[in-house]
């Protein structure tokens, strides 16, 4: 996590940044760098890392392919997103476990979920252990990009806007993970 970017997140007001004032002038530092650089890091978005490191669960894409629906492979395996408001999760509010579609993976407990009016579902703290993040530079501009510390598989993202006690909002994909009710 570096510094520039948590300074930057409380300017972001959506989920999946659109940008304020200082994102812009971050895009237009990246601009600046390199025509090349700031090309290939738009092109590498988060499943990218996601394959570069080694995890516990491993598959070829073609055996992902086959264990996952196809809107699970394109948000778990290729950093995808969601449409807001389109999973069931959102409006999930039993108590249990919200696992990773891919390996049932435990990823956050119900207990620290709440209704971010984002449209995904949004919690303020993973279970411990439960994910890793990087940065992902999809959009022009760097995030923290979420993932199964299992299976890599990507989940969503991690804003510095979030409830007490934390003060972070975790947005997740509904469809990446499965509700598992206690
Ligand atoms: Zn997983």
């Amino acid at each position: 996590m570096n510094t520039n970017e948590t300074t930057m997140l409380p300017l972001d007001p959506g989920p999946h940044a659109r940008g304020g004032r200082g994102m812009d002038r971050r895009a237009v530092l990246v601009l600046l760098g390199s025509g090349v650089a700031a090309g290939a890091l738009a092109a590498c978005g988060g499943a990218q890392q996601a394959e570069a490191k080694s995890y516990p669960v491993q598959y070829s894409e073609a055996e992902w392919k086959r264990r996952l629906t196809p809107e699970q492979f394109r948000i778990l395996r290729k950093a995808g997103t969601e449409r807001a408001g389109s999973s069931p999760l959102d409006k999930e509010k039993r108590k249990g476990t919200f696992v990773c579609a891919a390996d049932d993976h435990p990823l956050f407990s119900s207990t620290t979920k709440f209704d971010s009016h984002t449209g995904w579902p949004s919690f303020w703290k993973p279970l411990a252990g439960a994910v890793g993040t990087s940065t992902d530079y999809a959009i022009g501009v760097p995030r923290t990009e979420v993932h199964c510390a299992r299976c890599g598989g990507h989940l969503g993202h991690v804003f510095d806007d979030g409830p007490r006690p934390t003060g972070k909002r975790y947005c997740m994909n509904g469809a990446a993970m499965k509700f598992v009710p206690a």
